[in-house]
Order: C-alpha cells, then sequence, then structure tokens
C-alpha cells in the first residue's frame, strides 16, 4: 500500500501537489467542463484543513514545451478563488524566483497554483535539474494525478525522488480499487478493447491474455489484427508495424487456450467523415474502397453475449468512430451491456467514459476510471512509474 495524505503530517508544510486539471478551455479562457477540478477538491481541502501551504502543479493540453496563453493555469487559479474558502495566489512561472516569492508568501492554509508545467520542455524529460528545482519550491511531494502516473515526467516522478512523499485521495481510490478488483478476479473475466491506437495497445493485450478469459477487440485497432489474419480490410486503418506483434498475440492467445474475439461484420464508409452514409457489411472482410468504422450487429450480439456472462469486466476504448452520429451504436451498446451487467466493471479512457456518461449510466459502473492510458498499464500489469516512486506505508 502507498503511503497517503492521511499518513504524513502536513501542518506548515508547503505541499507540492502534483494534479490533473488537464481540462478544456474555450478560447478565451473558460473552463468547458471543471469534472477534473471538482473530482481534486475533496484532497486539496484536506490539506488546507490540516494546515498545508498547497501548491498546485498541473499540466493542460500539449503546449510541446513552449508558453502558450491559451493553456494558462490562470483559469483554474480563477476557479478555485470561487471555490475555497481561502487565499489562492497565481505564479506565472512554475520554477524559478517568482515561483519561490510567491512560495515564499504561503501562509499554511493557503494555495499557490503555479503556470502549465508542459510549458517547460524539461518536464516531459524529466531533466534532474528541472525536478531539483521544482522540489527547492517545498517540503513535501503528493501525486494525485492518476491520469499521467505512466509517464516518467519531472513533476510526476523526478521531483518525487528528491522530496518525502505521498499519494491523494484521487490516486489512492483509482490503485486501491483496481487492485482489488484484479488481485482475484471473479470469472469469466473479459477485456473489451477499442479505440484506433493499436501501438498503444498491444503490450496491454499480450498481458491482459495472462490474466482474462476472453478479450473482445473493436475499434480501429481491429483491423490489425483482421489483417494479420490474412481478412481483406479495404481502406480501413491498419498499422503495417504492428502487424507481426498482431500475429504474434492471436498465436499466443491460441496456446494459452485464450479467447480473442475480432468483429464478425462492420459498419462501412466510403469517406472518413461525420456526415459518411453508413454501409452495413455483413462479412468479417471489407469491400475494396471501404472503411470499416464500427463494429456491427452480429458482433454486437456476440460481444454483448459475453459480457452478460462475464463477473469482471475491462473496457477501454470506443468500439467505433463514436464521434460520427452514424457510427456510434456499437460503442453505445457495449457500454448499456457493461452497465446493466451485474460484474465488477472497470472503464477507462475518455471515449468509452463520454459514452457511459451521455447514457447517463455513471453509477451502474463499478469503478470510473480517471486515467485512460493509466488504468489500461495498471490493469495489464505494467509499473506505472508515478505510483512506483511513491514510498509505501
Ligand atoms: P484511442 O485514443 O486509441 O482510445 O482511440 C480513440 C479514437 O479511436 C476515437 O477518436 C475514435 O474515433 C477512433 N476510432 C474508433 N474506431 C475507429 C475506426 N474503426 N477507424 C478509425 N478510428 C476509430
Amino acid at each position: 500500500m502507498k503511503r497517503t495524505i492521511e499518513d504524513i503530517d502536513v501542518k506548515g508544510k508547503r505541499v507540492l501537489l502534483r494534479v490533473d486539471f488537464n481540462v478544456p478551455l474555450d478560447d478565451s479562457g473558460n473552463i468547458l467542463d471543471a469534472s477534473r477540478i471538482t473530482a481534486e477538491l475533496p484532497t486539496i481541502k484536506y490539506l488546507l484543513a490540516h494546515g498545508a501551504k498547497v501548491i498546485i502543479c498541473s499540466h493542460i493540453g500539449r503546449p510541446k514545451g513552449e508558453p502558450n496563453p491559451k493553456l494558462s493555469m490562470v483559469s483554474v487559479a480563477k476557479y478555485l478563488v470561487q471555490h475555497l474558502h481561502c487565499k489562492v495566489r497565481f505564479s506565472s512561472n512554475a520554477i524559478g524566483p517568482e515561483a519561490q516569492k510567491n512560495v515564499d508568501m504561503l501562509e499554511d492554509g493557503e494555495v499557490l497554483v503555479l503556470e502549465n508545467i508542459r510549458f517547460y520542455k524539461e518536464e516531459e524529460e524529466n531533466s534532474p535539474v528541472f525536478s531539483a528545482k521544482l522540489a527547492e519550491l517545498a517540503d513535501i511531494f503528493v501525486n494525485d494525478a492518476f491520469g499521467t502516473a505512466h509517464r516518467k515526467h519531472s513533476s510526476t516522478y523526478g521531483v518525487a525522488k528528491l522530496l518525502p512523499n505521498a499519494v491523494g485521495f484521487l490516486m489512492g481510490k483509482e490503485i486501491n480499487t483496481i487492485a482489488s478488483v484484479l488481485e482475484n478476479p471473479q470469472r469469466s473475466f473479459i477485456a473489451i478493447l477499442g479505440g484506433a491506437k493499436i501501438s498503444d495497445k498491444l503490450k496491454v493485450v499480450k498481458n491482459l491474455l495472462e490474466t482474462c478469459d476472453t478479450v473482445l477487440i473493436g475499434g480501429g485497432m481491429a483491423y490489425t489484427f483482421l489483417k494479420a489474419q490474412g481478412v481483406e480490410i479495404g481502406n480501413s486503418l491498419y498499422e503495417e508495424e504492428c502487424l507481426n506483434d498482431a500475429k504474434e498475440i492471436l498465436q499466443k492467445a491460441k496456446e494459452k487456450n485464450k479467447r480473442l474475439l475480432l468483429p464478425q461484420d462492420h459498419v462501412c464508409a466510403a469517406v472518413f467523415s461525420p456526415n459518411a452514409v453508413a454501409f452495413k457489411v455483413k462479412t468479417q472482410y471489407i469491400p475494396t474502397g471501404m472503411i470499416g468504422m464500427d463494429i456491427g450487429a452480429r458482433t454486437i450480439k456476440q460481444y454483448v453475449n459475453e459480457i452478460k456472462n462475464a463477473k469482471t469486466i475491462i473496457w477501454n476504448g470506443p468500439m467505433g468512430v463514436f464521434e460520427f452520429l452514424n457510427f456510434r451504436e456499437g460503442t453505445k451498446k457495449i457500454a448499456k451491456a457493461v452497465a446493466k451487467s451485474s460484474a465488477k466493471s472497470i472503464v477507462g479512457g475518455g471515449d468509452s467514459l463520454s459514452a457511459i456518461k451521455s447514457l447517463k449510466l455513471e453509477k451502474k459502473i463499478y469503478h470510473l476510471s480517471t486515467g485512460g492510458g493509466a488504468s489500461l498499464k495498471l490493469i495489464s500489469g505494467e509499473v506505472l512509474p508515478g505510483v512506483d516512486v511513491i514510498a509505501d506505508k
């Protein structure tokens, strides 16, 4: 078990709190969805109530190591002013003399918001010098950013090596819930994987074949597997460099007597466009020139049946191009089936979560994970650097 904020004395201490405030902003800097901030308030309020000086650090968007006023954390600071009953300061630099001056002004029970940490290219490089500069600002490091726990960055990893550390409530909940479900999973244990980036998910599929009974594949990543089996895929999404790995995984599933199911039919389009017309293709192969955009009715039926018989379910990634109206049926039906099931379910990944939310099914899911990539890696048995680096109790 990792040390949590309840295991340490934070009174009078400068606490550097790494959070995931990667919120959508409009062009005027208004926060379009503050749910990531509201979810974090219990950790912040706990630290304030226990007399800490709270220094908030996060990234927003992908500024690629350059300052970008459209991605400023000043929006977060303004939001916190309205939602916390304490003084909230903002530092337009995350390190250096200005940040230090702001930290020095902090009283116990006050908050300082640092500028977007990804305005510095050293952050993603996990630069030791940059980590040391961050560490100078604080006495304790708390990581509550589960969504970036799989990244070895300065503010998620490097700085944790230099300071006494702990996890916050959100991180604690994610790692404990996922561990408790996976410790001794009830069977049948199925994983449903979709989305576009097969290169990100191949290792996950491979690892999941060790623990799951059945893996259901949908979305764009299915087509590399189908191609690996020699099935015609038309113009569907396909990653040539993943073909051999996909073949290996199919072979591994056979050897291990695990079931790895691929779409049997599809909803296709002639063009990849929001207004594309949907064509039902009742075979596994896709006609020349067509693009597989969603799983078809027969596949949905088969996958829903698998879900009905499951006692543990992991779902990450949409079954089709969920953003386009004509190609969201597969994802919606899977979302409904997972919600209806009495299995312990863990759902992660932006599109799967939005499918669940748009259908108002949040309460029917055992655990909605805030970190898509991080939860997949944790589930598949990989070590998350941002968690690993935190001391055990
Ligand atoms: P990921 O980030 O890997 O979870 O992928 C999510 C994206 O996968 C979404 O933007 C979907 O539109 C996309 N996606 C799902 N199915 C397909 C498909 N059949 N072809 C292309 N993109 C897809």
